[in-house]
């Protein structure tokens, strides 16, 4: 996972949802939590998840429902959370069709494993289908559609800015880019961020690009990235 993917949790017993959103956030995910049934669609709208947790008993809307609209125009993942095991198969059914399910009590570990588990098949899903969409220069090669990143076909770890400065990057190979055209690549909402951390990102990114190969140079002329004094940033 090299950007941070999103969790959405839907659960009221508070107790709960603070418990998953700890595993969960523990294991690298973002995590959004909701209590009520009835303000799920508009946070999915609002900001979407890559997989979403269910509860079935819900005040509001319960997650019946909630799935079943879903799954009416969108493939998000979803993992029911139910206290009937006799009511399992439907959740999994055509008419539901929920991706997996737990059972309370639940161990949260287990929970996180499933959620590994799944998003591991939907990016696997993903690549294939889409295996056109990457960039690639010189060892290193970006996936546009699952957003990670590798070197000689390892992964290297990115954030998401990380990752679009170097999307950035390896569009124009040789071409030079400000430090403005950078912050505007990156921070889409524009908002105000200074040179430095430009400066700072592409710090860590050629850091994360060395660690991966055994370069033991750590001048300009063996970066990948290299700095064009006064003007910004340039690959290769
Ligand atoms: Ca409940």
């Amino acid at each position: 996972m090299n950007i941070q993917l999103h969790i959405m949790v839907v659960e009221d017993e508070a107790d709960i949802a603070s418990l998953l959103r700890d595993y969960l956030e523990h294991d690298g995910y973002r995590v959004s939590v909701h209590h009520n049934g009835s303000t799920v669609a508009q946070a999915i709208a609002a900001d979407p998840p890559d997989l979403l947790i269910l509860d079935v008993m819900l005040p509001g809307e319960d997650g019946l429902s909630l799935c079943r609209q879903i799954r009416q125009s969108s493939d998000l993942p979803i993992i029911m959370v139910t206290a009937r095991v006799d009511e399992v198969d439907r959740l999994l059914g055509l008419e539901l069709g929920a991706d997996d399910y737990v059972c309370k009590p639940f161990l949260p570990r287990e929970v996180v494993a499933r959620v590994r588990s799944i998003l591991r098949r939907t990016n696997s899903m993903a690549q294939q289908a889409d295996s056109s969409e990457q960039l690639s220069y010189q060892d290193v090669t970006l996936n546009l559609q699952t957003f990670r990143c590798t070197l000689n076909d390892q992964p290297v770890e990115l954030t998401k800015v990380e990752f679009r400065l170097l999307q950035a990057l390896m569009q124009h190979p040789g071409r030079v880019y400000s430090r403005d055209a950078l912050m505007n690549t990156c921070y889409a909402d524009n908002r105000v961020v200074s040179d430095r951390t430009i400066d700072s990102h592409i710090r860590n990114l050629r850091r994360k690009l060395s660690a991966s190969t055994q370069a033991t140079s750590t001048g300009n002329d063996d970066q990948l990235i290299q700095s064009i004094y006064g003007m910004g940033y340039r690959l290769g």
